[in-house]
């Protein structure tokens, strides 16, 4: 129940404490230094950086309903293999989770896994159809963290209003998917160069801005806190940055495609970088990368959407939207963010764990004694080229597939137990973990 992580970076946002330090747990909590005696566990972490346990608010466990994509205890598996120590979860499943009995039944089966925290969001409305609201109050009481209608955009303005008048007495976020879908009219990517040379239809970035301005207008009247989820657009980038500058209570995230990607990766008609929203131009990409260094963007959430390779193995037009992410995100945060000095480690760590945690409202992302012992060790030199083979998870539908990353979770510790540690063989670091037990692999 001992454990020393000893000569690690020690990164810690709520402290905006960076140094080297040793790391005391005890009985899953971080403690004030103790003497390591036999039954202590010490973790060689000298060149690694040890931080909160990263918290991916935005996935989709699949289950139940669509568990040949995946299950809560292979998303899971996924997850600590990515470094996250918590996963949000979204209510898009069969039945859709708008009620009391489902956020119970994903509670349990994720405590069957045992891998990670899985935290639940509601539906806003009864099946996500955006006619009636869907037992919020109940949802909250069971252990639902926000509330969203992820995967369809909340259509009538009326029912966003409701939502958020309910949501502000509970004390709960909106999680709001921005998509307007008399603009989407049946796209499949980007409008712009590439949908008219590949002849597809495309989504104009006004589908997602009128949105979010909508969504933000709600949120300065109601005082409800709102969250924008996968934010893609130069256009809604500007949106929140203005919002936040007039007090609004908003917030946002961005996924690793949307900063390492363009809508150039649909050229060849990969049905792996066929998402919603879209993988966007140039321009957008680089607003996307300023929202994130001066703080408009909060996040990074990876929108991990697992599908089968059935389902991605048709034509472009009629493959089903998205793309895994759990186990590329934090390589691509170090490699695009990190290493091009775009965010300081610190900064990094922030949008992985601390920020998550309080949009959602969880006691976790921090360091501090007495905190519970979630902890995400990276090594930032080590290099992997993305092979889905090796992936945890059911889905292998990423465009990442042969990317060479640098900056990889090397050890997932949940409440004070390690649940996945990374082999180091083929990674440029010679040096050999103390802990020699544990072989590459989800506890
Ligand atoms: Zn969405």
């Amino acid at each position: 129940m001992k454990m020393i992580i000893r000569g690690g970076r020690v990164l810690d946002p709520v402290s905006k404490r960076d140094e080297i330090a040793d790391l005391y747990i005890q009985n899953g909590l971080v403690a004030l230094p103790f003497e390591a005696d036999s039954s202590t566990q010490i973790i060689d972490a000298a060149g690694r950086l040890v931080a909160p346990g990263f918290i991916d608010m935005h996935v989709h466990l699949r289950e139940p309903g669509f568990e040949a994509k995946e299950t809560i205890a292979t998303g899971t598996a996924a997850a600590v293999r990515g470094g996250f120590t918590g996963v949000a979860c979204m209510p898009n499943t069969n039945p859709v989770a708008d009620n009391a009995a489902i956020i119970e039944f994903i509670k349990n089966k994720a405590l069957e896994a045992g891998r990670c925290g899985v935290y639940p969001v509601g539906a806003i409305t009864r099946g996500s159809q955006g006619k009636e609201m869907a037992e919020l109050a109940g949802m909250r009481e069971s252990g639902a963290v926000a509330f969203s209608d992820d995967g369809q955009p909340v259509k009538d303005a009326w029912m966003m209003r409701l939502a958020m008048q309910y949501c502000k007495m509970l004390g709960a976020v909106i999680i709001s998917h921005c998509e307007e879908k008399s603009l989407v009219a049946g796209g499949v990517m980007h409008e712009g160069y590439y949908s008219t040379i590949l002849g597809l239809k495309g989504i104009p970035a006004a589908a997602e801005e009128i949105m979010v301005s909508r969504d933000i207008i709600l949120a300065a009247e109601t005082g409800c806190p709102v969250h924008i989820a996968h934010i893609s657009t130069a256009g809604s980038v500007a949106l929140v940055r203005e919002a936040k500058k007039r007090g609004i209570s908003v917030t946002a995230e961005v996924t690793p495609h949307h900063f390492s990607l363009t809508d150039g990766a649909v050229a060849d008609y990969s049905t792996n970088a066929k998402v919603n929203p879209p993988l966007r131009g140039e321009a957008d990409l680089q607003a996307v990368l300023a929202g994130l260094a001066d703080g408009t963007i909060d996040v990074i959430a990876t929108d991990h959407a697992p599908h089968t390779y059935d389902e991605k193995n048709v034509e472009f037009d009629l493959a089903p939207f998205g793309m895994v992410g759990l186990e590329t995100a934090v390589g691509l945060v170090w490699s695009e963010l990190v290493h091009k000095g775009i965010l300081t480690p610190l900064q990094a760590v922030a949008k992985l764990s601390f920020n998550p945690a309080s949009i959602l409202g969880l006691n976790r992302g921090m360091l501090t004694e007495g905190a519970a012992a979630d902890i995400t060790i990276i090594d930032p030199d080590l290099e992997e080229t993305v092979d889905p083979a090796k992936f945890a998870g059911k889905g292998r539908n990423t465009p990442f597939t042969g990317r060479k990353l640098k900056g990889m979770p090397v050890m997932t510790i949940v409440a004070g137990e390690i649940k996945y540690q990374r082999s180091q063989k083929s990674g440029v670091r010679s040096r050999e973990s103390e802990v020699r037990s544990q072989n590459e692999g989800t506890v």
